[in-house]
């Protein structure tokens, strides 16, 4: 079986934009496999000659813009059940929030490997600014751009030294 990637984080941070990055930019076939309840976004990625497969878990919850905080709880059980890798999203542009703070929280007891991904770093100047999520105890926060796909090539080699 492939190895399993989750992408976790609150909304807006910028999961679906990296989820379709990694996934797109590889070539990959994106399917959407509906649920009872849930629709979850699940992609294949290539990285040298590595292979795995992809959730963004805001496709966990339908009508993920108004997502409950119990959502998102959910959604970080189920991959640290399901994933074999966590990638947990925050975004550089708006700051730490409550939210992420018990999303880390939450992560901070797994074994398994969690990679900080801070976000919207489209520009060097706003590297800096990723010090900021060493406060969660989760290692070294990596600036990447989602839009832009600065970073994303370091990123894929953190994940793939995982699997
Ligand atoms: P999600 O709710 O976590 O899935 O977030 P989305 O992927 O839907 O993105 C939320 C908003 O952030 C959208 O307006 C995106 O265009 C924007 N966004 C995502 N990634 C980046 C990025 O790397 N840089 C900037 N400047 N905006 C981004
Ligand atoms: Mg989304």
């Amino acid at each position: 079986m492939s190895h399993l990637v989750a992408i976790v984080g609150r909304p807006n941070v910028g999961k679906s934009t990296l989820f379709n990055r990694l996934t797109q930019t590889r070539g990959a076939i994106v399917s959407e496999e509906s649920g009872t309840t849930r629709d979850r976004q699940y992609g294949k990625v290539t990285w040298l000659d590595r292979e795995f497969s992809i959730v963004d878990t805001g496709g966990w919850v339908v009508g993920s813009e108004d997502v409950f905080e119990g959502e998102i709880n959910k959604q970080v059980e189920i991959a640290m059940e399901e994933a074999d890798v966590i990638l947990f999203v925050v975004d550089i542009e708006g700051g730490t929030t409550d939210l992420d703070d018990e999303v880390a929280s939450k992560l901070r007891r797994t074994k398994k490997p969690v990679l900080l991904v801070a976000n919207k770093a489209d520009n060097y100047t706003q590297h800096y600014a990723a010090a900021e999520f060493y406060a969660f105890g989760l290692g070294d926060p990596m600036p990447i751009s989602a839009v832009n796909g600065s970073g994303t090539g370091d990123l894929l080699d953190a994940i793939v030294s995982h699997l």
